[in-house]
């Protein structure tokens, strides 16, 4: 035994660092794990749980317009959103149990306070001390609160948006990233008159521009207001209440609220970084190599306070070669290729892989298969959105070295084709693949001739 009181101490009771302190002491290791807010940190409490629970929520009105065509007729509808917000905190208080219930199962000691480093083996919670030999930080994040904006403090941000206590008139959203999109959807399917304002030319930057194009028009055909290189250059508040947002262009827009998406910080000051020896980039992220580990030998960090990709699995999968590194002595590097991902738009988008504009970068010559069609079940309904299917394969290799879709339950396909991918399977592979018919996804497995290629960069 070592001459600590711990064999680990985890910062931060978020999805990676709960991950690794349970895994941690159900091997019977000695582990504390500190949260000074509440377990399960983003994702649970203030991210992709409740994010995902409002996107069913702003669905709704979609259905029972659809459900005419399939025969139905329905009363008058009428939504509640403090009863949505009040059925969603009991979820979040039903999770934020289970992980601390894990972590209790499993033997950890939880620690109810914001821990700081005092040196490279010690923390202090409150007037407690603790020395453990070795540290593991999971802080997580925080929105970007874009203090160089004139006004930023009459905007909320995605912590604030879950917990409105009414619903707005209307709502201009800045961003052009996930969250920023995701939440234009739910605000304008909850009845919000919604407008999204992007920096840049095509909302979503780093995705396939088929999907990025075919987002924007489906957005806007459902009447979100898409304004595309622009941005907010002071906002005031009115007698009103409302708020007056200048923008770059000249214009001058007002609205109920403005939430501002505009990506998020990693959760550094105040930590003892500095104490401890820790090193941190420009963004205050917390340097690690492959291994998760810092410049510190017994310190190592995972997770979004690392800002290497701000994703929960992503987070839960560093957790776990930590473990296996740390206390297995199986050396285990963090493998961030081809992660499959979702953005909960409405239609959604799911993907895994290289966009054909990165793959074009990378290979001399690709077959783009593409299919645009209505779904089967837009059919009866008369909805006239469509969907997209992609496949990126390299020409000489034969591999699929990316998978898109937009339209319904892209996110469920993309995770079955992040195994594809994963596995580095081909398009013959795909060819060879039964369909699953009459499905929307049997597409992926019958697109049997390129619809263009790609060669030095160019389409042919
Ligand atoms: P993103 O990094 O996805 O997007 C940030 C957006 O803000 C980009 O469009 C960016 O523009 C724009 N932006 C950045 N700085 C400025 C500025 N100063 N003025 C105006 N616009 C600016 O961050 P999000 O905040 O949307 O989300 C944070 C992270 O959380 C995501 O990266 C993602 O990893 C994770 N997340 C994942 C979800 C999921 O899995 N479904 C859902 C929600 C969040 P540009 O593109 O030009 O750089």
């Amino acid at each position: 035994m070592s001459g600590f009181d711990l064999d680990l101490f985890v910062i931060g009771g978020g999805s990676g660092g709960v991950r690794a302190g349970r895994l941690a002491a159900s091997m019977g290791k000695r582990v504390a794990i500190a949260e000074e807010y509440r377990f399960g940190g983003t994702c649970v409490i203030r991210g992709c749980v409740p994010k995902k629970l409002f996107v069913y929520a702003s669905q709704f009105p979609e259905h029972f317009e659809d459900s005419a065509g399939y025969g139905w007729s329905l009363g008058e509808a009428r939504f509640d959103w403090q009863t949505l917000v009040a059925n969603k905190d009991r979820e979040i208080a039903r999770l934020e149990g289970l992980y601390r219930k894990g972590l209790e199962n499993a033997g950890a000691q939880i620690i109810e306070g914001r821990a700081v480093l005092i040196d490279p083996h010690t923390v202090r919670v409150g007037e407690k001390t603790f020395t453990a030999e070795k540290i593991l930080i999971a802080t997580g994040g925080r929105p970007n609160v874009h203090e160089a904006l004139p006004g930023n403090e009459h905007c909320i941000f995605s912590n604030e948006a879950f917990d409105l206590e009414e619903l707005p008139r209307s709502i201009a959203v800045e961003g052009g990233g996930y969250i920023a999109v995701e939440f234009a959807n739910i605000f304008h399917g909850l009845g919000v008159e919604t407008t999204l304002v992007y920096r840049g030319k095509e909302i979503l930057s780093r995705f396939d521009g088929d999907l990025r194009h075919g987002l924007h028009e489906a957005m806007e055909a459902k009447g979100i207001r898409i304004i595309c290189q622009d941005i907010f250059e002071k906002i005031e508040k009115r007698e009103d209440a409302r708020l007056d947002a200048h923008l770059m262009s000249g214009t001058t827009m007002t609205f109920d609220k403005i939430m501002l998406a505009i990506g998020r910080v990693p959760n550094t000051e105040g930590l003892g970084l500095a104490e401890a020896g820790v090193e941190t980039g420009v963004k205050g992220e917390i340097l690690v190599d492959d291994y998760s580990r810092t410049n510190v030998e017994n310190i190592w960090a995972i997770g979004d306070v690392t800002d290497r990709v701000q994703l929960t699995p992503v987070a839960i999968h560093e957790a776990m070669c930590f473990i296996e590194t740390a206390f297995k002595d199986n050396p285990t590097p963090v493998d961030h290729q081809d992660i499959a991902t979702a953005v909960f738009s409405q239609p959604e988008i799911g993907t895994v892989g290289l966009s054909e504009e990165a793959a074009a970068e990378r290979f001399d010559e690709l077959e783009i298969y593409r299919a645009s069609f209505r779904p089967m079940r837009h059919t009866l309904s008369g909805r006239q959105e469509k969907m997209i299917m992609k496949l990126v394969v390299d020409a000489a290799s034969r591999r699929v070295v990316g998978a898109h879709i937009l339209g319904p339950d892209a996110g469920e396909m993309a995770q079955l084709l992040g195994i594809a991918v994963k596995a580095r399977l081909t398009k013959d592979d795909f060819d060879k693949t039964m369909a699953v018919h009459p499905s929307a996804a049997e597409e992926l497995v019958t697109m049997y001739q390129p619809t263009y290629r790609v060669r030095n960069g160019e389409r042919v």
